[in-house]
């Protein structure tokens, strides 16, 4: 008897890739009897939190970390994709050596990469199996990255000195200054790494991307236009975690909500890997005080670098210790701080919550729609900007507060734009369109709606070996 068809991943390190990743597997294991082992390159120790969660992998999905491979001969600054993007190139190798023992072991029928990992492709050719791109992030941004060859052989300044916005196709015009992070310096080896792998997601057999029709409609459009040599892009979205986070740290929190009027609770959280500078976070929790306004937010220890803790989401320091003298104790009663790390799934589906400030990672605003919640968008880092832009002016599901001309979003912003949300008329306004997408959301992930048929079109065309 044939063993049950089995998939590798190789997921990017970060929570935010991790997540939906698992999502994807669980589901492919739970309808379609497809199980999946993910392999793990990194630099050092996985984080506590990647840790907790691939300890907590159901059965018929386990994982295997690969030997940490070395960065010592990489100056201080080279960026995140540039170490993303090396991280699995020098550790081919040794993902050889795992394959050795997954193809004799399993009825392997192919491997998934997201965004930087085109290089692993190589290995899963050479053992004969197909090659697949999962994209965790926005079908706008999986537009650019198909785009951005073309683009990057009709301009050739820097994006952000064009006199027009781009127009990725099937998207709103984005000002150069907002798109990706890594595009911004062209000669820098980020910008390199993302075109590579940009043009090396032609070899995939398929393109799973993590949206859907109602939300990104005209982007996935124009990826589901056929064209020769293009790989077929599967919207399978939104895939957002599930069940309750088994990390016991922040569950406090959930117990201040449940004492909490309904509706009226701002969260406030930047991710696995956002930080604030000194000034910003003073700033933040001034204009929480002023807005008077009651909410949850997640603290990190600043940092001028605004994704400083990307590799790490737990900081070693206590990081309560940096907010304003007596802020603590004058926002008793309206406020609760959690270090580091909270239970987001859980905080955005509690009846208390009514909006999320958010640094627009693009699991944030899946799970924020999939509840329900409205935002207001304070993009940090990566594609984030873009998908501010998006939220604001595409989707209108968000405010946006306007920085002042020292680089800072002043107290008194904060204090209108979050007053806007929980009690204005724009936010009413945001809350029906949420509504809509919450709908929608959930329709998609029915037994019959457009996902649940195009994960099923992905498991078939998986288990033909297509
Ligand atoms: N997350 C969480 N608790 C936190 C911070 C983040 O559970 O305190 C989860 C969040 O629910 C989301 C993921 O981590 O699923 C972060 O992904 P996102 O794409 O929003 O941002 P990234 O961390 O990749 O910048």
């Amino acid at each position: 008897m044939e063993k049950n068809p089995h998939i590798a991943i190789v997921p990017s390190p970060g929570m935010g890739h991790l997540i939906p990743l698992v999502e994807f597997a669980k589901k492919l294991k739970d309808n379609h009897d497809i199980g999946a082992t993910f392999i793990i390159p990194n630099d050092g120790p996985l984080s506590k939190s990647q840790y907790v969660f691939l300890d907590a992998l159901p059965n018929g999905l386990n994982y295997i970390v690969l030997p940490p491979v070395s960065f010592d001969d990489l100056p201080q600054d080279t960026q995140m994709e540039t170490r993303i993007s090396l991280m699995v190139t020098r550790s081919l190798d040794s993902l050889r050596e795992v394959f050795k023992t997954l193809v004799v072991e399993k009825n392997m029928v192919a491997l998934f990469i997201d965004l930087f990992g085109s290089d692993a492709f190589d290995v899963a050719i050479e053992y004969g199996v197909a090659p697949y791109v999962f994209f965790p992030s926005t079908a706008m941004a999986l537009s650019l990255f198909l785009y951005l060859p073309k683009l990057d052989q009709m301009v050739s300044c820097e994006y952000r000195d064009l006199p027009e916005p781009v127009q990725i196709p099937g998207c709103i015009p984005v000002r150069g200054i907002d798109l990706l992070d890594p595009v911004q310096d062209r000669k820098n080896d980020a910008y390199k790494w993302v075109l590579h792998n940009a043009k090396r997601y032609m070899m995939a057999k398929g393109i799973v991307v993590n949206s859907f029709k109602e939300l990104e409609g005209g982007a996935l459009e124009a990826l589901q236009k056929e064209e020769p040599g293009k790989p077929k892009v599967y919207p399978v979205g939104p895939l957002v975690q599930s069940g309750s986070s088994s990390d016991v740290e922040g569950s406090d929190c959930l117990k201040w909500l449940d004492g909490q009027p309904c509706g009226s609770v701002l969260y406030i959280s930047f991710g696995s890997g956002g930080t604030l500078s000194s000034a910003q976070l003073n700033e933040l929790a001034m204009g929480l005080e002023l807005s008077e306004q009651r909410f949850i937010w997640v603290v990190r220890s600043p940092n001028d670098q605004p994704n400083a803790t990307y590799f790490d989401s737990h900081g070693h320091k206590d990081p309560l210790g940096f907010l304003p003298k007596g802020f603590l104790e004058r926002t008793k009663g309206t406020g609760f701080v959690v270090p580091s790390w909270a239970p987001q799934a859980q905080i955005l589906s509690h009846s208390s919550t009514s909006g999320f400030l958010t640094h627009c990672g693009w699991n944030s605003i899946l799970e924020t729609v999939v509840h329900g919640v409205p935002v207001i968008a304070w993009p940090l880092y990566a594609e984030q900007k873009m998908n501010a832009v998006s939220l604001n002016e595409g989707m209108k599901i968000a405010l946006r507060p306007t920085k002042g001309e020292n680089g800072i979003v002043s107290r008194v912003e904060i204090a209108r734009v979050v007053k806007g949300l929980l009690e204005g008329e724009e936010g009413k306004a945001i809350r029906s369109r949420m509504r809509d997408l919450k709908e929608a959301a959930a329709n998609v992930l029915s037994k019959d709606g457009c996902s649940t048929k195009t994960l099923a079109e992905v498991a078939s065309k998986l288990k033909n070996k297509d």
